[in-house]
């Protein structure tokens, strides 16, 4: 059963046993019903949060072995201050892959500009080779 549901059915007990407690007119005994149903109350609360961060947790868990696969997947060697992944054609960005597991496919660059490397990042701009 749901925890929160659970929680929620043990707080509609203490309203059926709250309206026994006015016929039998015991202070002490309406004080304590009270206690429980703010503990209840509390617990609820504390327990949606928890469902809220398992949620959370279980999405981090899910994109960091997405990650791990790709990594796994995917072991590059160098070439010409590149990347390069058996099975893929061209040269891929050290810096997207090493920092975000993104394959971004790097240009030729030609003219005066080959003189800050051979290659470049279209992403994120860096200057390879
Ligand atoms: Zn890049």
């Amino acid at each position: 059963m749901d925890p929160v549901a659970s929680i929620q059915a043990a707080i509609g007990t203490v309203g059926k046993l709250r309206e026994l407690a006015k016929k039998i007119e015991e202070a002490d005994f309406r004080m304590l019903l009270a206690d429980l149903s703010n503990d209840l109350a509390d617990a609820k609360v504390e327990a949606a949060e928890l469902k809220t961060r398992l949620a959370q947790a279980l999405e981090d868990n899910t994109r960091l072995e997405k990650q791990l696969n790709t990594r796994q997947s995917a072991t590059p060697q160098l070439q010409q201050g590149a990347y390069a992944f058996e099975g893929q054609e061209g040269l891929f960005c050290t810096a997207c892959f090493d920092a975000h597991d993104k394959k971004i496919r790097v240009t030729p660059l030609t003219g005066p500009f080959r003189t800050f490397g051979k290659w470049s990042c279209p992403v994120c701009n860096a200057n390879l080779g």
